[in-house]
């Protein structure tokens, strides 16, 4: 089923990263963090291709508000248009799907998430949730990767989130304060490492973002680190498979 939804506002998230509010119209969407949806350009928008899949980055307390963010690719048509847009404009959001979810049941634990780019996107949602509850069964590690501090999506709030407590931000940037004679793949080595030692061996591992830095992150993890791989949980976001 097709919701209709109008957007509200879009703002930068970052330097090349688009956010976008939106207000659900039709009632009865509900979905858990972690999971995304498909948005659509009404029919008679003047784009060819009107879809894109987006990880939700709001938390469900929030509906009817939502929000998503993506980052800008050059070239993408869809993107561009989205920029674009007045609030107002009327959109389609279907249903949410995906089983990216955090662990049910009321055992606590350490979580690791592991945020490539634009993958924080599904982070966001969970933890904007726990917070919401003040649900505190989770201790949660976040390791983000990017290139440059300005171009890591949310940082101000995962400063706040670090301030508040029961979770560590270990940032990790791959282009800035890079000491000659490091490469970008022991930046990552190093951040996997710190936070792997914090979280212990029982942590759950939740790696999120374009399929190239989730398998990287993968790869690391299991060939590296000697992860067993029922301790994983990938969200890969196809369709930057192309780039
Ligand atoms: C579960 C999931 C969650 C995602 N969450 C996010 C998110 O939070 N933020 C974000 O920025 N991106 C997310 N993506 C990726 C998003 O759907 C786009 O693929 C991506 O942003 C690139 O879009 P583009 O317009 O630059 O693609 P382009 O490079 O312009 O598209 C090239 C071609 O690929 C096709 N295509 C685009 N996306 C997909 C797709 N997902 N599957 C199959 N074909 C596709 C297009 O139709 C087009 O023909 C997610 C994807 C999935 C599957």
């Amino acid at each position: 089923m097709d919701y209709s939804a109008r957007l509200v506002r879009s703002s930068s998230a970052a330097t090349g990263t688009l956010f976008v509010e939106f207000e659900v119209v039709t009632p009865g969407f509900s979905f858990q963090p972690g999971q995304a949806s498909l948005f659509s350009f009404p029919p008679e928008f003047p784009l060819g291709d009107k879809s894109r899949i987006f990880s939700l980055c709001s938390a469900p307390s929030e509906i009817p508000r939502l929000s998503i963010a993506t980052r800008l690719t050059p070239g993408s048509a869809f993107k561009e248009a989205l920029s674009k847009i007045q609030p107002g404009q009327p959109f389609l959001i279907e249903e949410a799907t995906g089983e990216f979810l955090l662990p049910g049941g009321e055992t606590p634990g350490t979580l690791v998430f592991l945020a490539g780019g634009i993958g924080i996107t599904p982070f966001r949602s969970m933890i904007r949730e726990l917070r919401h509850r003040k649900d505190s069964r989770f201790r949660i590690l976040l390791m983000t990767v990017n290139r440059t501090g300005d171009e890591t999506p949310f940082l101000s709030e995962c400063q706040e989130w670090m301030r508040a407590g029961r979770l560590t931000w270990i940032p990790v940037l791959t282009r800035e304060d890079l000491p000659p004679g490091v490469s970008r793949q022991e930046r990552i080595e190093e951040g996997l490492s710190r936070v792997l030692k914090e979280a212990g061996e029982n942590s759950l591992l939740y790696l999120a973002g374009p399929p190239g830095m989730v398998d990287t992150f993968h790869q690391t993890l299991l060939g590296q680190f000697l992860v067993e791989e029922p301790r994983i949980k990938s969200d890969m976001f196809f369709g930057y498979l192309s780039r």
